[in-house]
């Protein structure tokens, strides 16, 4: 399994970067999870918009699929160009319709995840958990058969994550605010909590992301370095993480 950091900040994207989106890989199968601000141009660094194969959104705030607009004309456009009419699946989940409504165009289609179910797709069973944020959000835990992915999406700090992320190999937490904030009120966790939760799961390494764009973030490494002894993460764009990925 190999995850790519392709957008890492929150809620706005830095210049040239972009807001939450991530590649993940298995066997020459590719699920992009979230499309955030300036995802689709990022994206284009490592994968062709036709070599994507299916994209799942954790909640439909603006830093998590800003772009599905966009990646949806590319895909029309090149649809025409290399006379292709694959149709590329968008998992969401249906608790705002409207929202969901706009994940179907003339060649993705938007299908609905059953949080309380299992989601199959391509070499990826996929379980879900609804997060602590404004809106519905989903958490996702990402299994290949052989590893474990664990991705908090926007949230604050619930205890249920304890479980949920249970001994994953690699977990990527909502770090959005300092050791010395409260993210509670904003659906966000701090360094701190994201370090906690990623401690009492027991997982093997953890990548802070979802990132503030103010302060030194480097700091955000050393407030959870304090909660925990695993390896530690700061998200970039272009950071890879994989495990028994023989691309690697
Ligand atoms: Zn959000």
């Amino acid at each position: 399994m190999k995850v790519t950091v392709v957008g890492h900040w929150g809620g706005y994207p830095r210049e040239g970067e972009a807001t939450s989106c991530y590649l993940v890989e298995k066997d020459g199968f590719t699920l992009v999870i979230d499309m955030g601000s300036g995802a689709l141009s990022q994206l284009q660094m490592y994968k062709h918009v036709l070599d994507i194969d299916a994209v799942i959104i954790s909640h439909y705030h603006h830093d998590h699929m800003a772009d599905i607009g966009v990646l949806q004309y590319a895909r029309f456009v090149h649809a025409y160009l290399e006379d292709m009419n694959k149709i590329l699946p968008i998992y969401g989940h249906q608790e705002d319709a409207e929202s969901f409504y706009h994940l179907t165009h003339d060649f993705t289609k938007g299908i609905a995840y059953d949080p309380d179910e299992v989601l199959k797709v391509g070499p990826f069973m996929i379980t879900f958990l609804k997060t602590n944020h404004p809106v519905p959000c989903y958490g996702m835990r990402i299994t290949d058969g052989t590893n474990i992915f664990v991705y908090t999406a926007d949230t604050a700090f619930q205890k249920e994550w304890f479980e949920f992320a249970k001994d994953a190999d690699m977990l990527l937490t909502d770090c959005n605010f300092y050791a010395y904030q409260d993210g509670s009120e904003a659906g966000h966790m701090t360094s701190v909590e994201g370090a906690m939760i990623a401690a009492q799961a027991n997982v093997d390494e953890l990548i802070l992301s979802h990132l503030p764009q103010y302060g030194d973030q480097e700091q955000l490494v050393i407030e959870a370095q304090q909660y925990f002894q695993g390896k530690i993460h700061l998200a970039h764009k272009g950071l890879i993480w994989s495990k028994n990925d023989e691309n690697c």
